[in-house]
């Protein structure tokens, strides 16, 4: 059975205008979107800025709330869960953003951002967390040492390292890639995606990889899902979507 499967997925945003802030229009930013991923696949979303690629993949962690559809996760549908019901399904999903300066707490170290899933679900504390931050530390390249450090010590890449690391902190069974290398130099987004692909086969987790660059997609996607105003225009495995136009 597959981890995730989404059916029939819309989401609506209401347009506001006016200084009454009336609602003067909707924003048909997701459709009827239907998909699945099995556990460890990596499943590509491509297409052109404003098709709905980032909606899709914030309603699915339920960060925007969904118009109408099912989000399954292990078969129980999650998009009706209220905020409670929904923590313990929270732990499982994690998001990986474009711009990892602006996703970490400047004032916070590294060290502290990556063990903070810890303190809120209370999982770890003391010595037992700082043990589990270094091993997060080292899985994604960083030295312990560097714990201590800011933000700002950090390069593009290593701070998009302490995003993957949080990330996995708590054991996650999908995390979803928003453009998780647009922001970096083209000779670190390699590094970062061969990261993500060896993590993927030690810890056998699921990735939604969005990313406009078509050889990023192709090179960590086993399917590719391309979106077209709001819907799937056409989802397939990669060698066949990328063989021939
Ligand atoms: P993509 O990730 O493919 O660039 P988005 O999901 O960001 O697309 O956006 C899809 C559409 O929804 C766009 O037309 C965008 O302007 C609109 N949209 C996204 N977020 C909001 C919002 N919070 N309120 C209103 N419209 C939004
Ligand atoms: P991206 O394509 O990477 O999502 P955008 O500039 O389209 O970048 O969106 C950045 C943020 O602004 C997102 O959180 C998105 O949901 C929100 N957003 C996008 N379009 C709109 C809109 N028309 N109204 C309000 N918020 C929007």
């Amino acid at each position: 059975r597959a981890l995730l499967e989404v059916n029939e997925l819309v989401k609506h945003y209401a347009v506001r205008g006016g200084i009454l802030r009336r609602q003067v229009g909707t924003v048909h930013a997701v459709d009827g979107v239907s998909f699945s991923l099995g556990a460890g696949e990596t499943l590509g979303l491509v297409g052109e800025s404003g098709c709905g690629k980032s909606t899709v993949a914030r309603t699915v962690l339920r960060l925007v709330e969904p118009t109408s559809g099912a989000i399954k996760l292990d078969g129980e549908d999650i998009a009706p869960l209220s905020k409670t019901a929904l923590r313990p399904y929270r732990r499982s999903m994690q998001i990986v953003f474009q711009d990892p300066f602006a996703s970490l707490n400047p004032r916070m170290t590294a060290g502290d951002i990556v063990g903070e899933p810890l303190t809120v679900h209370g999982l770890a504390a003391g010595k037992k967390k700082q043990e589990r931050v270094a091993e997060l530390f080292q899985q994604v390249g960083l030295r312990a040492d560097q714990m201590k450090n800011f933000p700002h010590q950090f390069s593009g890449g290593q701070r998009q390292r302490i995003c993957i690391a949080r990330a996995l902190s708590l054991g996650p069974r999908l995390i979803v890639c928003d453009e998780p290398v647009s922001a970096l130099d083209v000779s670190i987004q390699a590094q970062v995606i061969n990261l993500l692909i060896d993590l993927q086969r030690k810890q056998n987790f699921s990735y939604l990889f969005i990313a406009h660059d078509l050889a990023v997609v192709a090179h960590i996607s086993h399917r590719v899902a391309v979106m077209y105003l709001g819907r799937i225009v056409e989802i397939a495995d990669k060698h066949a979507l990328f063989a021939n136009p």
